[in-house]
């Protein structure tokens, strides 16, 4: 029986072999699909696809299960078909249709399908006949684009492991570091942006829009930082403080532009860099080169002013008894300059005594030391100040400290100190919180906090609070000596003092000092 397909089903198979064509596939996919269209299209038994190898000639199936296994002698047929490029003639009755492959004069193979349901299909060979036009002049470029492909998975695998070796020096960097383009969309994100108390992911990070992200930051604010680097092209850099709970950290942002053509900033490269260590360093080694300075001048000009106060307390105290022999109106404005001129000097006097308790050197001796003890002796000496009744206290104690070395009479003036300032920022009564324990960050020191709940200190005076002579309380109230000298105390402790603070929300000092083996310094 004869089935002869319609010129629909015609155009099927046409259409469905040019789409596996035109389908990125490998070779070898392509041929087999296009050899499965025609034999469901055509009602074919079987259609096998031989290809010509250049260029030894030999020749191979364009499917390793086509080649077997074959037929007695029929290998050797095809072989000459294939190399000579001529297949014979289609005869009445043989159901095989063979087409040789051939584009430009050269035979690149043949094309061969057993239509089962019979030869006397003239469409189905003008089918197969089509089909291998359109296939030989893709196989002709076959070498050519199997070498471009093989060039291709080359370069993409290099690509490949350059933008990992590229990743992995971005995720190895010690900094965290961020690129946007020109919509603000972030591009790449490094592993250190991950971690920490702020991390992101980087599955949350790229390709969002870099404003919903980092959202600390105000949006203006940022954007205008991009902006400036798309506009100017040049590196920005600006140094930042951020509120963590480990207290205040310091980081350096640079902002780098990038540019993918050659004249336009396409994208902006965030890097931020934690210098909150380097910082403490310079601030310490300026701190203390400030204070070296100023004892070294305290210490020199002491004498000198010591002298004159002392002859001026003597002229005050000769003066006084002769007051009374004065006519009363005279004696009484006598007696009030006296009272200045006396009040004023012991004010020079407490100044001298600051600046000379600063330059003493430090009494050296230390002994083992009960922290908590200390803190209660500093408390109980301003118990009755006052200006402490107005103020609540609240302390926390951890019972169970180590012992420090320490000179116990001068971390009280520390504390004093600290104490007595809180007390004064909180003018109006408030709450002053005394807590003591281990410090959080490091087991190998106790801490010392003293907070309270006064005014704050402006962020532009932290960095000056330590400074000799920085003080902002009104003229005979302070000297701008105590934190000076609390905080080279604490240095000669070996130990460190650091201050956060939020303006009109209270500050907090907190006092760090060196746990000491005692066990191992005696054996
Ligand atoms: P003085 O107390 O004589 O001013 P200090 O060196 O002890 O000198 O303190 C310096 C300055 O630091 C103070 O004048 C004040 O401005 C600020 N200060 C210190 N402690 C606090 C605090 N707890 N709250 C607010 N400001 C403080």
């Amino acid at each position: 029986m004869t089935k002869v397909i319609d010129g629909d089903a015609a155009l099927r198979v046409l259409s469905e072999v040019a789409s596996y064509l035109s389908a990125a596939l490998h070779v070898e996919d392509a041929l087999a699909r296009v050899a499965g269209v025609l034999e469901r299209g055509l009602g074919a038994e079987e259609c096998r696809i031989w290809l010509r190898a250049a260029p030894d000639h030999t020749f191979v199936a364009a499917r390793p299960e086509w080649a077997k296994p074959p037929p007695q002698g029929y290998e050797r047929n095809v072989a000459d078909w294939v190399t000579s490029g001529e297949a014979p003639e289609w005869e009445p009755d043989d159901p095989r249709v063979r087409i040789t492959l051939k584009h430009q004069g050269e035979h690149l193979g043949l094309l061969e399908c057993r239509l089962s349901d019979g030869p006397d299909c003239q469409l189905c060979r003008e089918v197969v006949q089509t089909v291998a036009n359109i296939l030989s002049p893709l196989l002709s470029s076959i070498e050519l684009s199997e070498d471009l492909a093989s060039e291709i998975a080359l370069r993409t695998r290099e690509i490949d492991s350059q933008r990992r070796f590229t990743g992995k020096i971005i995720d190895s960097l010690p900094v965290g570091l961020y690129v946007v383009d020109r919509e603000y969309r972030i591009q790449a994100w490094n592993r250190k942006r991950e971690t920490g108390t702020q991390g992101i992911s980087r599955d949350d990070a790229v390709g969002r829009v870099v404003f919903d992200i980092l959202r600390r930051q105000p949006r203006g604010l940022l954007q205008r930082e991009f902006d400036t680097v798309f506009k100017t092209g040049r590196i920005e850099e600006m140094e930042v403080q951020t509120e963590t709970p480990d207290g205040v950290r310091f980081f350096r942002i640079t902002k780098v532009p990038m540019r993918l053509d050659e004249d336009r900033v396409s994208h902006v490269i965030t890097i931020g860099e934690d210098i909150t260590q380097a910082r403490l360093v310079q601030q310490q080694v300026s701190q203390t080169e400030k204070l070296a300075a100023v004892g070294q001048l305290a210490a020199g000009v002491m004498h000198e002013i010591n002298n004159p106060l002392a002859t001026i307390g003597a002229c005050v105290e000769a003066m006084t008894p002769w007051v009374n022999e004065l006519p009363p109106r005279i004696g009484q404005k006598f007696s009030e300059y006296l009272e200045i001129i006396q009040s004023e000097m012991s004010r020079c006097k407490s100044i001298v005594d600051g600046l000379l308790d600063f330059s003493r050197p430090k009494s050296r001796a230390r002994y083992p030391a009960q922290i908590n003890q200390i803190v209660e002796d500093s408390l109980y000496l301003i118990k009755y100040h006052d200006r402490f009744k107005r103020i609540k206290v609240e302390r926390a104690f951890d019972d169970d400290l180590p012992l420090i070395s320490a000179n116990a009479e001068q971390l009280k003036q520390v504390f004093l100190d600290l104490m007595l300032n809180a007390i004064d920022s909180m003018d109006g009564g408030g709450t002053l919180t005394i807590t003591t324990g281990r410090n959080p960050a490091r087991d190998d020191e106790v801490m010392v906090s003293v907070s309270d709940t006064g005014m704050g200190i402006p962020r532009e005076n932290i960095p000056k609070l330590f400074e000799p002579f920085f003080t902002t309380k009104a003229p005979g109230q302070g000297t701008g000596l105590g934190l000076s000298i609390a905080y080279s105390i604490v240095q000669h402790h070996n130990g460190r003092i650091l201050v956060d603070s939020q303006p009109g929300a209270g500050a907090t000092f907190r006092v760090m000092l060196p746990i000491t083996d005692f066990t191992e310094t005696q054996s």
